[in-house]
């Protein structure tokens, strides 16, 4: 039986995973009405992941919801801001419920996990494409930014880098079927974005950028946004275990990781005399924070090798218009 939009709507979105005192009305009417805190600034942003450009076409719908949110979820821990509620416009082909139920699951999941509800949207037929916006709170002047890395601050980045491009290496190889390559995979389709660390290093991090287009590439926007350079150290940026053992087998997948690569880890710079409040917030939060390396005068990302020998870094990173991939 063909289902109209507002059928899809009701059906799929319209039912919430759980209440927010912040929505005085969500789905249903023409638009939301939401009470904004007066004593806060709001934060905004939006990402569209189209099949074939942001996620394999063979990504299951439930991957593909996870991830849609997922990565506005990071962009609003970038910015250090507490989520608050999101918006969804989704472009189907053809109305197939079992992958809208899927995708509809996935999204309540994430939804609830880290506490943002969705209040509105719109539904279209077109090629496959997922655009949320989202929105969030932060004290006035207290969100992080690209602009504010000073030279003599310490470089870090949450977690282990470059397993989601390994996962996307995996998967386009065919490699997966190992406990390796599937715990990359599943890094590639599940991120799980730092949204209370970001909360955590306000007033902590001088700057803060969120990993979406690789390590080297997302850093030297803070670089260039503050107007400095970074020395990096190669031997102390992070590696998950999965992704050593990885790279042994398949050596021809390194240059990818730090160039590419949407890892959604935090990277952010910290003035040395707040250095000591990273332990407290480590331990709080259960979250590794990885010393790589400090910012210098000038201009330029150098990365040293384990011998002090200066890298090349090549600038092959993902990039839309220059057809980089
Ligand atoms: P209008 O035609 O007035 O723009 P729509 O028919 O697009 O209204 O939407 C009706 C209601 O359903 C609105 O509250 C809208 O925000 C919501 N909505 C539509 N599509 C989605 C979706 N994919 N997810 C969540 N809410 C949606
Ligand atoms: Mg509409």
């Amino acid at each position: 039986m063909p289902y109209s939009e507002f059928e899809i709507i009701n059906k799929y979105f319209a039912r919430q995973a759980f209440g927010s005192k912040n929505i005085i009305l969500g789905i249903g009417d023409d638009a939301a009405v939401l009470s904004t805190p007066t004593d806060k600034q709001l934060v905004v942003s939006i990402d569209t992941l189209i099949s074939g450009v942001h996620f394999p076409g063979q990504t299951s719908a439930a991957d593909i919801a996870w991830k849609a949110l997922a990565v506005n979820l990071s962009d609003l821990a970038a910015m250090g801001a507490t989520p608050a509620w999101f918006t969804l416009a989704l472009s189907l082909p053809q109305v197939e419920h079992d992958w809208l139920a899927a995708f509809s699951e996935s999204l309540a999941d994430i939804s609830t996990a880290y506490q943002i509800p969705l209040v509105g949207g719109d539904t279209t037929r077109a090629a496959l494409s997922i655009t949320i916006q989202v929105a969030g709170h932060v004290q006035p002047g207290g969100a992080l930014l690209r602009s504010g890395a000073r030279v003599g601050d310490q470089i870090f980045v949450t977690g282990n880098i470059g397993d989601a491009a390994l996962g996307l290496y995996a998967l386009q190889q065919q490699l997966g079927g190992t406990a390796d390559a599937d715990y990359l995979i599943q890094r590639l389709n599940r991120p799980q974005p730092r949204v209370e660390l970001g909360q955590a290093l306000v007033n902590v991090a001088s700057a803060c950028i969120d990993i979406s287009d690789g390590l080297f590439a997302d850093l030297a926007h803070i670089l260039k946004a503050s107007g400095v350079g970074a020395r990096l150290q190669q031997a102390h940026i992070p590696l998950s275990e999965a992704a050593k053992h990885f790279l042994s087998d398949n050596p021809q997948s390194l240059p990818s990781i730090y160039n590419r690569g949407d890892d959604y880890e935090l990277c952010f710079c910290v003035p040395k005399e707040k250095c000591a409040q990273l332990d407290a917030i480590e331990k709080r939060l259960n979250c590794r924070l990885n010393h790589i390396g400090e910012i210098v005068a000038g201009c330029e990302l150098q990365v040293f090798d384990a011998r002090n020998k200066l890298l090349d870094l090549g600038n092959d990173n993902y990039d839309h218009f220059a057809g980089k991939v």
